[in-house]
């Protein structure tokens, strides 16, 4: 049977990062970078003050200790904000507030703290003269014109990850549009004649389709479009309808869950066989060992189990890294961390991925097992944290193994 890594490699070489659009640079958190930003201007466009102080010569106070202050004539009061620029008289101190602009002639800050006007710190008034206490470095607290970012200078590169602080260098920079990668839309379909909408009442033998909402949850959490087509029945016809309708109204990519095993009603594989082509079936893998990917009249198609737990570990295997890469993310990996197992457990040789939770403990990270790994147990995803990898090949983990967690909830930059 395909390991999983192969199946992986096999479905992420067809996939190829999607074209660009341009977004508003405040909604674009999240989204791939697809151009260089050059900064316009330098940032900060001038030298201004990093305290509340004075601003002026240091050559001035050298002099300047705690027992004999150097006194100053205070001959201008700088707040922060637009306004003509300011000249230091020779000799003299400029009172100026953190981010106002360093008048001209002044090489240096004392910040306030250093005076003897910190004891009067409400005064609206400047003083008419300052004492300053202490000597200071020639340079100290003065933020320089371009000290962040230089005219000309490349601060983002096509394919960054935006992430708040990119965005906020956009901003930064007066970049109100930005070209990013655009987002992949994946239409998602439900199958099984057991299954009711969230809404319905219950009937005899009927299930409510959990798959949707959660397929539809972790295709937004990795940067797509999700659209929900609904409950497919276990028929060929009825599938090929849904899928249909989901390509005339425009997707990249479609992703089922159910009816993708060997039973009797299993229709989804041979719909995609029918139509198209299946590049892979089932995967060395558990839970989540009877999946499907390729083509359905052309449009990638992905089919998951439909017990929740194994169609949520599937995607997060194959369709993640899948949507990453149609981003334009360079890194597809599942963050990860190196834990020490702390439960024992078993396995039947197929590439695990056990529900653990992961928590920081003295030696390191430790995983503890959630309890029953039945894969029809949704609840006990929502006790994990993360996912516990067993290689192929092994069928027994004792306590104290050290092994790779897949951390379920950590935001991969
Ligand atoms: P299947 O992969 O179609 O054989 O389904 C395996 C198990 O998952 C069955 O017990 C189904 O009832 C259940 N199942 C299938 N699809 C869903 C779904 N959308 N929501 C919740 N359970 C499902
Ligand atoms: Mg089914």
């Amino acid at each position: 049977m395909l390991s999983v890594s192969e199946a992986r490699e096999r479905l992420l070489s067809g996939v190829e990062v999607l074209e660009s659009e341009t977004v508003n640079s405040e909604s674009a958190l999240g989204r791939v970078l697809a151009e260089d930003i050059l900064a316009p201007h330098d940032i900060p466009p001038f030298a201004s003050s990093s305290m509340d102080g004075y601003a002026l010569q240091a050559a001035d106070i050298a002099a300047a200790s705690a027992l004999s202050g150097v006194v100053l004539p205070v001959t201008a009061d700088i707040p922060a904000g637009p306004g003509i620029p300011q000249v230091l008289s020779k000799g003299a101190a400029a009172r100026i507030m953190t981010g106002a602009p360093l008048p001209a002639g002044a090489d240096t800050v004392v910040p306030i703290e250093m005076t003897d006007d910190s004891a009067r710190r409400g005064d609206i008034q400047a003083p008419q003269n300052v004492s300053v206490l202490s000597p200071v470095e020639r340079g100290d607290y003065v933020r320089l014109a371009g000290q962040d970012m230089r005219r000309g200078e490349q601060v983002l590169t096509g394919g960054d990850y935006l992430r708040p602080q990119e965005i906020g260098v956009l901003a930064a920079i007066g970049r109100r549009r930005v070209l990013v990668v655009r987002q992949p839309r994946v239409a998602i379909l439900s199958t099984g004649d057991e299954l009711v909408d969230v809404g319905a009442k219950l009937g005899p033998g009927q299930l409510r389709d959990a798959n949707s909402f959660m397929l539809a949850s972790l295709v937004g959490r990795y940067g797509g479009l999700p659209t929900v087509l609904g409950i497919a029945r276990d028929r060929n016809e009825d599938v090929e309808k849904m899928l249909d309708r989901a390509l005339d109204a425009g997707t990249d990519w479609l992703l089922s869950s159910g009816g993708v095993s060997v039973g009797a009603f299993d229709c989804v594989k041979s719909v995609v066989e029918r139509h198209g082509e299946v590049s892979f079936w089932r995967v060395n893998m558990r839970p989540g060992k009877p999946v499907a990917f390729g083509h359905y009249k052309g449009t990638p198609f992905l089919g998951v189990p439909g017990n929740p737990v194994s169609a949520m570990a599937s995607f997060e295997v194959f369709a993640r890294p899948a949507l990453q890469k149609l981003c334009g993310r360079r890194n597809l990996d599942k963050p990860s961390v190196e834990v020490t197992v702390r439960d024992e457990f078993t396995s039947d040789g197929r590439e695990s991925y056990l529900r653990v939770v992961v928590r920081r403990e003295e030696e390191g990270y430790v995983a503890h097992s959630v309890g029953s790994q039945d894969s029809g147990i949704l609840t006990s995803l929502v006790r994990a944290n993360a996912l516990l990898i067993v290689p192929a090949g092994e069928t027994h983990v004792a306590a104290g193994r050290q092994l790779t967690a897949w951390m379920l909830d950590w935001v991969q930059d």
